[in-house]
């Protein structure tokens, strides 16, 4: 049976710019939408101030020659004027993509080859990799430029710096001036095709395979801010909370939640959001405590470190009414600890559930209702849902068995960039976007995630594509093959590599060491084989060659538990 979310309505056929902004020159309020959790008396920025900026970028943007449809990759961690930069981009007709701000020189340079970026704005402290990337893939000097933490661009120390490469200009050197940024006028948006038109590409590996840009359309963006919206407005005291609210983002803003969240729901709703540059725990509970934060975006390890840590309990987190997670599953036990930490029993973790293809959340757990189990709650609006059996989603589940659950609504992603065949395997003609993701609904149409059934591992909320670390571990001289999984330790996913060696006397916890050692040294932080390296005969696959990652999870369930 299709499911359907019992809300729907009508999405207003708008742009994103005009969705948040109302209109390039609508009066807008000129209090602090967004605060440096570091500077909060110096540094801050109004929407007023935001829009403008974005205007006199968009302008200077496409003054520099930016055409319609041109990528611009943005390397870097949170700055106040993250949001500026992707609503300039997309005010000026261009596409936003956001790398992980911990990427090696490898993976940026994957990224901006296959965004085909035209231009690369990058963190001041990540220069050396953006430029070691830019040169990989043929950027000229003349295409990249330095994003600040956002505290330069208010002093002013914004003009170049001298590089080995040449001189690099600052974001800022891009701005038009106020005058003609006001006169600036964004196109404003109508019909289907120009509202379905891509704005940016938000890296996802999907259900198989390395990682794809996600095409997210103005309609994507501003159906599931609505949906997301219209559910946190059935709160019993919605009217009186979103006057008192105060929001903290340490998640990266490079990924759908973090955009979709603070970048696009909390300008709508003009609510004040302390950015920090990036997660650091002791910082994120001062800050809690000095802004007194009201709704915390969490993900789960985050949940975990605050529910055990004791330091948790030395900060005053009483201002904190509501507590979102998602991202990656989350068990009840551990929500129930972390509950205790408000022993008034006011804070209840509601769990939600979406992905990157899927613009951010396609499910989530209703305001009115206390969460008393690890369901990531109902359907959003405009939402319909299958549970599937089959590859062909003919045969369903009946309710409350398991099964891939399929998604079918206006938050569904376009595509995957320049990959047809990605795009085939993931989207039916029909409009089902395939997830990977394995549940169960119970009677009151609320989800329950028990598994995955694509190749995706999430360690601490971040993606991590099994082919990608297949694809280089084969570089190694002694691998001869492998296959990469993700294996649980205390509540937590870690990728673990199986290994058949080239030679069998090579397979030796030495050998194990180095290959670990030898991976650490070109992925990010999230992508090291901390579940291990162990040694196995053959890597069990199908006849037509695909990895047979069911059989290997169980192998390794089995070597954990005599461990
Ligand atoms: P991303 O595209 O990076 O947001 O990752 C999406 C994937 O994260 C989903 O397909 C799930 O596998 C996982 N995920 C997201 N939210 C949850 C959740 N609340 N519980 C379990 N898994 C989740």
């Amino acid at each position: 049976m299709v499911l359907k979310s019992r809300y729907s309505f009508e999405i207003p056929p708008v742009s994103l710019p005009t969705f948040v902004f109302g209109s390039p020159t609508l009066e807008l309020p000129t209090t602090p939408a967004f605060i440096s959790a570091r500077e909060p008396e110096k540094h801050t920025l109004s929407i007023y101030q935001c829009r403008l900026y974005a205007q006199r970028l968009a302008s200077g943007l496409l003054r520099s020659g930016l055409q319609p449809g041109d990528r611009v990759l943005v390397y870097s961690g949170n700055t106040l004027f993250f949001p500026t930069v992707v609503f300039g981009v997309i005010m000026a007709g261009g596409v936003f993509t956001g790398a992980n701000p911990t990427y090696v020189a490898r993976e940026l340079a994957y990224q901006l080859r296959d965004s085909g970026a035209r231009y690369l704005i990058c963190a001041e402290g990540s220069l050396e990799t953006g430029l070691t990337a830019a040169n990989e893939v043929g950027l000229n000097t003349d295409q990249i430029f330095i994003f600040d933490d956002g505290i330069a661009t208010f002093e002013g120390r914004t003009v170049s710096k001298q590089t080995p490469d040449g001189e690099i200009r600052h974001w800022t050197t891009l701005l038009d001036s106020e005058e003609k940024g006001r006169a600036f006028h964004w196109e404003d948006l109508k019909t289907d095709e120009e509202l379905g038109r891509v704005i940016t590409l938000n890296y996802s590996s999907g259900t198989t395979g390395v990682a794809k840009g996600v095409m997210i359309t103005h309609k994507n963006y501003v159906a599931n801010s609505m949906q997301q919206m219209h559910i946190s407005k059935q709160h019993p005291d919605y009217a009186a909370k979103v006057k008192r609210q105060r929001l903290l983002c340490f998640l990266p803003m490079y990924h759908a939640m973090a955009q979709a969240i603070f970048c696009v729901n909390a300008m709508v709703l003009r609510l004040p959001v302390y950015m920090m540059p990036k997660f650091d725990f002791l910082e994120m509970l001062q800050c809690v405590q000095k802004f007194r934060i009201t709704d915390l975006t969490l993900v789960p390890p985050v949940v975990v470190a605050m529910a055990k840590h004791p330091a948790t309990k030395k900060f005053d987190l009483s201002s904190v009414e509501s507590v979102g997670s998602g991202a990656a599953p989350l068990g009840r036990e551990v929500c129930e600890e972390f509950e205790k930490l408000w022993p008034d029993g006011r804070v209840n973790v509601k769990q939600g559930w979406g992905m990157t293809e899927a613009t951010c959340a396609v499910t989530t757990f209703h305001p009115a209702n206390k969460s008393l189990s690890f369901s990531v709650g109902e359907l959003l609006s405009n939402c319909e849902a299958k549970v599937v059996l089959d590859d062909e989603g003919k045969v369903e589940a009946p309710q409350g068995e398991r099964g891939e659950i399929w998604v079918r609504g206006p938050n569904v992603m376009k595509g995957y960039w320049k990959k047809p065949e990605a795009t085939k395997e993931t989207l039916t003609v029909d409009g089902w976007l395939k997830t990977g993701d394995v549940a169960y609904v119970d009677k009151d149409n609320n989800f329950f995630i028990v598994d995955r059934k694509k190749e995706l591992i999430k360690v601490k909320g971040l993606q991590v594509a099994p082919a990608e670390l297949e694809a280089l571990l084969l570089e190694h001289p002694d691998v001869q093959d492998a296959a990469v999984i993700g294996v649980t330790n205390n509540g937590e996913e870690l990728p673990r590599a199986y290994i058949v060696p080239q030679l069998p006397d090579r397979a030796t916890p030495e050998v194990a060491e180095g290959i670990k050692k030898w991976l650490a040294e070109r992925v990010s932080k999230a992508k090291r084989l901390e579940g291990g390296v162990h040694f196995i005969d053959a890597i069990p696959k199908n006849p037509s060659g695909k990895i047979l990652r069911k059989q290997l999870r169980e192998k390794a369930a089995l070597e954990d538990t005599k461990a």
